[in-house]
């Protein structure tokens, strides 16, 4: 009980620390590889005066495990970090960014294990990534580290058994070690690194091509470091395109786990009103991957607009209006029936497919963010 009052205290304390004592966090923060090697030197013991921050509390031996000291008697105030009690480590851990978490892994097993743990970083995972890593992105993770764990065990046979059949492993754990690493860790390295492509769509693809205004694609993407920028690799449209230099800003998380090949089956056609907003998905042939595009849901002709007497809901007939399109354009306007609309168009207009009606403030905001400075033809 006294050991646990002790710790507790000092926990205590050292969260106050954290939180009243803005140097005592920066020496944290900015705990530097060369601060970590000096830990690892002295076997990671490490003096007390690091706590020389203003503290609201002067930090003395009392405030530590009295066994704990006594484990290092003789070495005056040092102590060791993995000596601190599990919540202030954590504490400690948690406030390091993603290269000193690494430094730090590099300090000894235990704290490679905690430095490791998908706990950590799956936090720095949704900080950087959560706005373009979704679903499928972590699915294609899975299966590029399965594919590789393969690749490795295939590799792993031939060498054992390539030229001495007869020969059995000694182990398996030789095999495993090298098994390529599944944690969050790795694919947080793996997407900061760009060795890994994930699927993300990219909003006004090719620049803002007039072609894609307000439009939305899938991509394969890849990360550059140097840039803070994307580079997109365009399902084949006929062509394979690429892009580059692409901000944040254009990305977002495919809002639906399907192909762009497959028809999206609309769930919204009975609520459409004028006003709604929607995404539709469009292609130029039935060959070529879906896009999805924004517009909202004008009134019909019939109508005037006239508030409270618009009957447009009642109708079957839809229409679907792309004001960033020129009014006299053929893309301005087209025209669906809410009762059969499954996919319309033809080769010349391209293909009208799957409606998602967006209830979303924020989404709406991104379409409205990225409207063209002029209307398109
Ligand atoms: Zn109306």
């Amino acid at each position: 009980m006294f050991y646990f009052l002790i710790s507790f205290l000092s926990f205590l304390i050292l969260s106050k620390s954290f939180t009243s004592t803005p140097l005592s966090i920066g020496f944290w923060l900015n705990l530097s590889s060369s601060s970590i090697s000096r830990i690892k030197k002295s076997s990671i013991s490490f003096s007390f005066s690091f706590y020389k921050a203003p503290l609201s509390m002067p930090l003395t031996k009392n405030m530590i495990s009295e066994s704990k000291l006594d484990d290092h008697e003789g070495e005056g105030d040092k102590i060791s970090l993995l000596d601190l009690p599990e919540l202030p480590l954590e504490s400690i851990l948690e406030r390091l960014s993603p290269a000193e978490l690494c430094n730090m892994a590099g300090v000894c097993k235990s704290l490679r294990d905690r430095c490791q743990s998908d706990y950590l970083w799956e936090k720095l995972m949704k900080q950087k990534w959560g706005k373009v890593i979704g679903d499928s992105a972590y699915q294609q993770w899975r299966c590029h580290v399965a594919s590789r764990n393969s690749q490795i065990n295939q590799q792993n046979q031939r060498g054992l058994f390539g030229s001495f059949l007869w020969i059995k492993p000694k182990s398996q754990n030789g095999g495993q070690e090298r098994r390529s690493n599944d944690s969050v860790m790795a694919l947080y390295i793996s997407l900061t690194s760009g060795k890994f492509w994930f699927p993300a769509q990219v909003y006004n693809r090719e620049n803002g091509h007039a072609g894609f205004m307000l439009s939305c694609y899938d991509a394969q993407l890849c990360y550059d470091s140097k840039t803070d920028t994307f580079q997109a690799r365009y399902a084949p449209h006929g062509r394979w395109a690429v892009e580059e230099n692409i901000p944040w800003e254009r990305l977002r998380i495919p809002p639906m786990d399907i192909s762009p090949h497959v028809l999206y089956t609309s769930d919204c056609l009975d609520d459409l009103r004028p006003g709604d907003h929607i995404e539709i998905q469009w292609r130029r042939n039935k060959e070529f991957p879906h896009g999805w595009w924004y517009g909202v849901v004008g009134h019909l002709k019939s109508c005037a607009e006239r508030g409270n007497h618009c009957c447009c809901h009642l109708s079957d007939t839809v229409i679907l209006e792309f004001k960033q399109y020129n009014p006299g354009s053929r893309w301005r306007q087209t025209v669906i029936n809410r009762r059969h609309h499954r996919e319309e168009g033809n080769e010349v207009d391209g293909f009208y497919g799957g409606i998602r009606k967006l209830h979303s403030e924020d989404e709406i905001a991104r379409w409205n963010n990225l409207w063209p400075t002029k209307t398109v033809e």
